[in-house]
């Protein structure tokens, strides 16, 4: 919660970031500290104030350890980095030893009757508060330390996947300096209204699930935490990227009206959904739901999605510190199986880059698991039992209805192999369990959405059943520019004709072999680009649900033949204004 005094002037202040996903909300900030995680506070017993305490300590013990481990690791790293870290770890080990925040959180245990995880984020609020009143640069950055040991006291208490918003009062606008896919996933649309961030990109992970949970939200908002107070009203626009910080009655006034039109289009779509996506000339074309937590199950059935065209299983993994089990994984994918209305691609786990997961990253730094380390498929072949143990649940779930699984990270023809080697062994492994089998073992694909995979794509449709293209990531390895990056947003641009060639060339290989071929990256859900990716030959479109009565109607206004000549004409060109103009001539006003 924000120390800082709320807003007194209460002046409107507009600040300008990234608008990722669209609409209009008015409600209360909800300052979520880095470091601070929101966790229940309770009064304990007396008789219990002893097995509190004791808990305290184990928790203190098991970081000190987890401390040593660190310094180990230290000693085979290059030798400044070891310095850094070493001297970072001393001052954690003095931390956890007889420090003010150990000792303070003992006494409110003891004194205050606290549960242990409360006792130490109150001690934590009041250090920082200590520090902050020195006015003195060098403390201030002191307190994200005493923050980190008590973050990890605290996950060492809870042992448990931490709920970070649970205390968040209902209607609240979540505002913080960063929000990862990791906490996304843990939030309850039916909660918190949208969200403003400091850092991130619009086609990052982060950016796409609050596209797909429908709430509005603006990133890269640059120095938003100096500005905003615990409790100020703000108007948050995702559709612009703006917010505006205690809104005068004119301001609020114009919000209310925007929200009005902004619900009847929301309306006017809805009887999209029973129509079929066919174009003027009669082309179908199969929209798919794009799918990263299960609640979006509804939405995806209800916006008339004909399967589901991409299943990022990564939620499975993510806010716990074990890998779950096949039954675990098993019931959650039977259950979204079932719930579809149509085939669902399940992609096995692609972690790292801007996604980690604790359970798959233990023991593993920043560099392993960057966008150009150990991520996707890459990580699942060095790990070869928990690849297997999610074959085993996908297979299971596709006793249930049409299954395909993807694989994703996708660079050579040898990890296709492997993987299909992995999936002989699941299958085996099954059958010496006795345990029932699909009658149609699923069919395996890749995304191609390494630049690598789509230039060897001719060789990749070779020993694949199926292709779906991922723009996002196409693009950014392409372009060299972070999806996530606030700094490069402007410049991430699938329109590039490196872009669309790499695409092309893809959905050719595809279409030579006779294997479909999907595009599911958030190019597939933007009806600026439906005429180009259809006049490219796509005929399956995967995106976000809440995306596709919009590209439904963009596909029923259009004609295909009309269409194919503009795609021609735009991949003659070697400039991407140009290739933009020519869309958006074509698309006409939007
Ligand atoms: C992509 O990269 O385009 C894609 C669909 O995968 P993800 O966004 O999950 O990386
Ligand atoms: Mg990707």
């Amino acid at each position: 919660m924000s120390s800082k005094p709320a807003n007194k002037t209460s002046k409107e202040i507009v600040l300008v970031g990234l608008g990722v996903s669209p609409g209009i909300i008015i409600g209360p900030a909800y300052i979520r500290e880095r470091g601070t995680i929101d966790i229940s506070e309770h009064t304990i017993n007396v008789e219990d104030i002893v097995q509190e305490q004791t808990r305290l300590t184990t928790a203190v013990d098991r970081a000190r350890r987890q401390m040593s481990r660190l310094r180990r690791k230290a000693r085979n790293m290059p030798a400044t980095a070891a310095d850094e870290l070493g001297f970072l770890v001393n001052a954690y080990e003095q931390m956890l030893r007889d420090s003010r925040l150990i000792r303070g959180a003992a006494n409110r245990i003891k004194n205050g009757q606290m549960n242990a995880e409360a006792a130490v984020q109150a001690e934590i609020s009041d250090i920082a508060a200590a520090f902050a009143a020195m006015d003195d640069a060098y403390i201030a950055n002191r307190i994200d330390d005493i923050r980190e040991v008590g973050r990890r006291l605290i996950l060492n208490l809870t042992r448990t996947p931490v709920k970070p918003f649970a205390a968040v009062p209902p209607g609240s606008i979540i505002i913080t300096d960063e929000l990862t896919p990791a906490d996304t996933a843990q939030m309850n649309p039916e909660r918190i209204i949208g969200v403003a961030a400091e850092l991130g990109g619009a086609e990052g992970h982060t950016a796409i699930m609050l596209r797909a949970l429908g709430m509005p939200g603006v990133l890269g908002v640059t120095s938003m935490l100096r500005y905003v107070s615990h409790g100020d009203t703000l108007l948050i626009d995702g559709t612009v990227g703006r917010i505006v910080i205690n809104p005068d009655a004119a301001t609020l006034k114009t919000a209310t009206h925007q929200q009005d039109e902004y619900r009847k289009q929301a309306d006017r779509l809805v009887c999209m959904r029973d129509l079929p996506a066919t174009t003027r000339d009669g082309t179908e074309v199969e929209l798919w739901a794009n799918v990263e937590l299960p609640i979006e199950m509804t939405m995806a059935r209800e916006s008339g999605a004909v399967g589901v065209g991409l299943l990022r299983t990564e939620f499975l993994f993510m806010n716990r510190d074990t890998v779950p089990s096949e039954d675990e994984q098993y019931d959650q994918l039977r259950e979204i199986v079932k719930a579809a209305n149509g085939p669902v691609t399940i992609r096995t786990v692609d972690v790292g880059g801007d996604k980690s997961s604790e359970a798959l990253h233990k023991n593993m730094d920043a560099k392993a698991t960057s966008a150009l380390g150990l991520r996707g498929i890459r990580l699942s072949l060095l790990q070869p039992k928990i690849l297997e143990t999610q074959l085993c649940a996908i297979l299971r779930a596709a006793c249930h209805g049409e299954v395909r699984i993807l694989l994703p990270m996708v660079t050579s023809v040898w990890e296709v192999h492997r993987a299909r080697g992995h999936l002989k062994k699941s299958i085996a492994k099954l059958k010496r369990r006795k345990v029932a089998l699909p009658h149609k073992i699923p069919p395996m694909g890749c995304m191609i959405e390494v630049p690598a995979a789509a230039l060897a794509a001719d060789a990749l449709a070779q020993v694949s059943d199926f292709f779906a293209i991922g723009s996002n990531d196409l693009t950014m390895y392409t372009l060299a520019i972070d999806r996530g990056n606030e700094y490069v947003a402007n410049l991430f641009d699938p329109l590039h004709p490196a872009v669309l060639r790499l695409i092309q060339f893809s959905a050719e290989s595809a279409r030579r072999m006779g294997i479909p071929v999907s595009i599911c990256g958030e190019m597939a859900g933007d009806p600026r680009y439906t005429a180009l990716l259809l006049g490219l030959g796509f005929r399956e479109l995967s995106m976000s649900a809440p995306s596709i009565p919009r590209v439904k109607q963009r596909i029923r206004d259009m004609d295909l033949i009309a269409a194919s000549r503009r795609a021609g004409l735009i991949m003659d060109q070697v400039d991407s204004g140009r290739i933009a103009t020519l869309l958006d001539d074509f698309n006409g006003p939007a």
